[in-house]
């Protein structure tokens, strides 16, 4: 079997805060969200490894990155500490191979911004209100499993306009108590990578304990992870991807037909 080597990252702040709402988080995640993901994500074909912001190197030494094949972020109130060093870094794995899946409040984290390429701005509200999702993609392998709909009893409301790029599949939108809707489920590929962006993952509700939201995440890990054939080549030759653009495979071709043919039009 395949093994998928997954790397959670998390900003872990909220849940160390000294408040009330430091110490409701902790109640749904005692040892950070991060955590929390890699035991309730855990499958045979998983090695998970749960990192932090405030670990040497961030928590993404070259070495760990380089060993990603799916990368889970979470960020929220620090994405502006996250180095840009390390974002172009994770952006190239991105661009390699790597899978991405970004949750929740990461829309507006440096990585998410680099690969969309807009903002990423959306609308919001904290009043604990209901959300219900739909699946508006039910070929996509993300999808594969999931109730048509489902429901979040209490979340933070993300609503349109997102402003993402136009070129994503929308896998699940979601409908909010309060009327508002939001495509809470988009996959985008991005040169060899694949990443996806999943709303729901509010701190202060344990969205991160449900069962059908854990089996999206874990669908996305296996969907957004690279191809064995693409992942022997990153890890035979880390560079190796770089060169496809500049290796042409049609460097053979005789062109001067064609621009002999050209010469001829031209006088
Ligand atoms: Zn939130």
């Amino acid at each position: 079997m395949q093994k998928i080597n997954v790397t959670i990252w998390n900003e872990f702040r909220h849940e160390k805060e000294d408040s009330p709402v430091g110490e409701l988080i902790r109640g749904f995640y005692p040892d950070g969200l991060h955590n929390c993901l890699a035991k309730n994500l855990a499958a045979d074909d998983f090695v998970i490894k749960a990192v932090s912001l405030d670990e040497p190197e961030q928590g993404l030494p070259d070495q760990v990155l380089q060993n990603t094949e799916a990368l889970l972020w979470w960020g929220h109130c620090a994405h502006a500490e996250v180095n840009d060093e390390l974002v172009t870094k994770i952006q190239r794995r991105v661009l390699q191979g790597m899978g991405l899946i970004v949750l929740h409040s990461g829309h507006m984290s440096k990585i998410f911004r680099r690969l969309m390429g807009t903002a990423c701005r959306l609308r919001w509200r904290e009043a604990g209100e209901k959300e219900r999702l739909w699946v508006v993609s039910p070929s996509h392998p993300i999808a594969q499993g999931i109730p048509e709909t489902f429901t979040i009893p209490h979340h933070e409301m993300y609503g349109e306009p997102f402003d993402i790029p136009k070129d994503g599949d929308l896998v699940f939108m979601s409908w909010y108590e309060g009327g508002n809707v939001f495509r809470s489920g988009v996959a985008f590929a991005r040169d060899r990578g694949r990443l996806f962006y999943f709303s729901p993952g509010h701190e202060t509700f344990p969205v991160f304990h449900d069962p059908v939201i854990i089996k999206i995440i874990a669908n996305a890990i296996r969907w957004a992870a690279p191809a064995q054939a693409v992942q022997d080549r990153i890890t035979a030759q880390p560079d190796a991807l770089e060169k496809i653009y500049s290796d042409n495979p049609l460097a053979a071709l005789d062109t001067s037909g064609i621009h002999q043919t050209k010469q001829k039009e031209e006088a």
